[in-house]
């Protein structure tokens, strides 16, 4: 990063726009060439885009970034900009593939967890199949997952929801 330039080039609201000069390497480290990324931020939607796309490709959020981030003094990067494959505090999804050392009192939860993805893959094939269906089916899977995450949702909460679903897109 201490090869990072930065520079504002244009601001409209909370629209910031930069331009960051970097130094790379070439091919086999033997030479450097300077490169110039825009890096686009949107701070009423916490967007932040760099044109070199390391974040689109890899999932990394990319030094060019850091340095605007730092620049902005933004302390917290935006939570949707670190995968959760990154992330401590996130259950990891894969503890739930069954394999024979399995403790069975967890066997339970890993077939419902399976059980749900098999499912899950048929409805988003379904989904992909036109742009209503795959707005009606992320609808859907968004108000799921906010009622699932609330933990005090009790059972009664949790049914009603498969009977709102009416106009089922055809
Ligand atoms: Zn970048």
């Amino acid at each position: 990063m201490i090869y990072c330039n930065l520079t504002l080039t244009s601001s409209h609201g909370a629209v910031y726009s930069f331009q960051v000069s970097d130094v790379v390497k070439g091919k086999e480290g033997a030479f450097r060439k300077q490169v110039v990324y825009n890096v686009y931020t949107n701070e009423e939607e916490f967007d932040i885009k760099c044109s070199c796309r390391l974040f689109e490709f890899k999932g990394i959020i990319c030094r060019h970034i850091c340095k605007v981030l730092l620049e902005k003094n933004v302390k917290d990067v935006p939570s949707r900009y670190i995968l959760p494959r990154w992330r401590k505090d996130i259950k990891r999804m894969h503890t739930y593939v069954l394999n024979c050392y399995d403790d069975p009192q967890n066997t339970e939860e890993k077939l419902r967890y399976n059980k749900l993805c098999s499912h899950f893959s048929k409805a988003a094939e379904l989904g992909a199949e036109s742009n209503d269906k795959y707005v009606f089916l992320m609808k859907y899977v968004d108000e799921a997952i906010e009622k699932l995450m609330d933990n005090t949702t009790c059972k009664e909460k949790l049914t009603p929801m498969l009977s709102e679903v009416t106009n089922v897109p055809q």
